[in-house]
């Protein structure tokens, strides 16, 4: 974007040495797709740094009466209905930051020289304090944690949205970008939604959010589904999509304990190696994931795990690659969603150095690709002579032939009559392909069919 493009002001005073100098240049640019051009002046710019240096003698001081001018020119702008956000960074910044907050009201966040790759996530909250986006400029993107979009809504099962938003500045990420802060519904508001689907002939609900288990309702997520399960015709739960950081203990004991809470949840983990999950701000370590499958399987031993992948991350290195196929080994997914790196504009992971060739990147996705494939088959194929409640959607592609979900999730085709839809009847599982699986009604669904 050229700063003739540009919508907002970004006025940069740096002190100092040359590597200062080059450190302003790369918050220009990092800044950039947030929609900031460079301005000479800080009168009316909508973004001042400071970008400070400790070396010469009364450095701080003339910190301090600097920002007292910007104060002012923020206190002016203010009054004319505008904004002005003051940001500290550099040496000073790294020394004195918290001295700095507590001294000048006026600066709005702080930042040492080794975190300007975070200045968006920075800005972006410093915006939300203030009820305000940022993101206008961020071009609609899918979110990294997929959804399920494959899945038909049908009368049979519906889609319920109980959670917005993210605060999880994933650095490759823009949907807390695009849609600002965690905010959960109502649980009287889902409630009756949820009654009124149920009155049209649901059966099974999927509850939706960004961090959709991180919901803040009275009893968290694991509360409004056992209120949920109430619900009379409501047989099946799932939730998706959900972040490692939010799965509580009460979460994780109504899978041992709630019926209706089906034994299969997407849980993304994005990488097996702590460096790279520590840049991509997760805020996890592979060992604290993998413990947390743990305890999800003491409590439900049989549930089906999904996951997200993203190969290539800047600076991801063959060894940290192979962490991530060592941790897929052990959780061993039912199914997963997997990704090369991308550069999002905007995001903190694309202003990375090291970004990884192209066919470095597809070489380790068809790796990946390959062993989750080949969990995926296994898990399948050990449904093979297993009965299953079948909850049926739909017909089928061929004559005769109707579709439903196992608990796990699966597409499972038999022959039969489309009056079982809409109805959870046991089926015994004849053939598995990674797909989906086959079978025939059980004898005692037949018996009372
Ligand atoms: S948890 Fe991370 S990947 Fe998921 S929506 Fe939030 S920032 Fe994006």
């Amino acid at each position: 974007m050229s700063d003739q493009q540009a919508k907002k002001r970004l006025y940069i005073k740096t002190y100092g040495c040359q590597m200062n100098v080059y450190d302003s240049e790369r918050m220009a640019d990092v800044l950039a797709p947030l929609g900031y051009g460079l301005t000479d002046t800080p009168e009316g710019a909508d973004l001042v740094v400071l970008n400070t240096c400790h070396i010469r003698e009364k450095a701080t001081e003339k910190t301090y009466s600097e920002l007292g001018r910007l104060k002012a020119l923020k206190l002016a702008k203010a009054a004319e209905g505008g904004a002005m956000t003051i940001a500290v960074a550099g040496c000073v910044a790294q020394a004195e930051g918290a001295e700095i907050m507590r001294r000048q009201p006026a600066v709005d966040f702080v930042v040492g020289p080794q975190s300007y790759h975070q200045l968006p996530e920075l800005i972006a909250r410093t915006y939300r304090a203030l009820g305000q986006r940022l993101a206008a400029e961020f071009a609609a993107e899918e979110k990294f944690d997929a959804l399920p979009v494959d899945r038909a809504v049908t009368g049979v099962t519906a889609f319920l949205t109980v959670q917005e938003g993210c605060d999880k500045f994933c650095t490759f990420c823009v949907v807390p970008y695009t849609r600002g802060a965690e905010y959960s519904r109502p649980v009287e508001a889902i409630l009756a939604e949820a009654r009124g689907l149920a009155a049209k002939g649901v059966r099974e609900l999927t509850l939706l959010g960004q961090n959709v288990n991180a919901y803040a309702g009275a009893g968290g997520l694991a509360g409004l589904a056992r209120q949920l399960a109430k619900i009379s015709g409501i047989d099946r739960i799932r939730y998706t999509t959900s972040h490692p950081r939010d799965m509580d203990e009460a979460l994780i004991a109504a899978h041992g304990e709630l019926d209706a809470l089906m034994p299969f949840l997407h849980l993304p983990v994005q990488s097996g190696s702590d460096r790279v999950l520590k840049a991509m701000n997760r805020g996890h370590t592979s060992d604290h994931y993998l413990r947390l499958v743990e305890r999800i399987r003491a409590a439900r031993p049989d549930i089906a795990l999904s996951g997200d992948f993203i190969v290539g991350f800047p600076g991801e290195t063959d060894r940290e690659f192979e962490q991530t196929l060592e941790l897929v080994g052990q959780v061993r997914y039912a199914q997963a969603f997997s990704f090369k790196y991308s550069p999002r504009p905007g995001t903190p992971a694309s202003a990375l150095a090291g970004q990884v060739p192209e066919s470095v990147k597809e070489d380790r996705l068809a790796r990946l690709q390959d062993l989750l494939n080949e969990h995926q088959t296994d898990f399948n194929a050990a449904q093979a002579g297993r009965t299953l409640p079948v909850l049926f959607e739909k017909i089928g592609r061929r004559p005769g032939q109707v579709v439903g979900r196992s608990p796990y999730l699966q597409p499972v085709h038999i022959e039969g009559s489309p009056s079982l839809i809409g109805t959870i009847a046991p089926v015994e599982i004849t053939q598995a392909t990674r797909g989906s699986l086959t079978g025939r009604l059980a004898q005692d669904a037949m018996a009372v069919a």
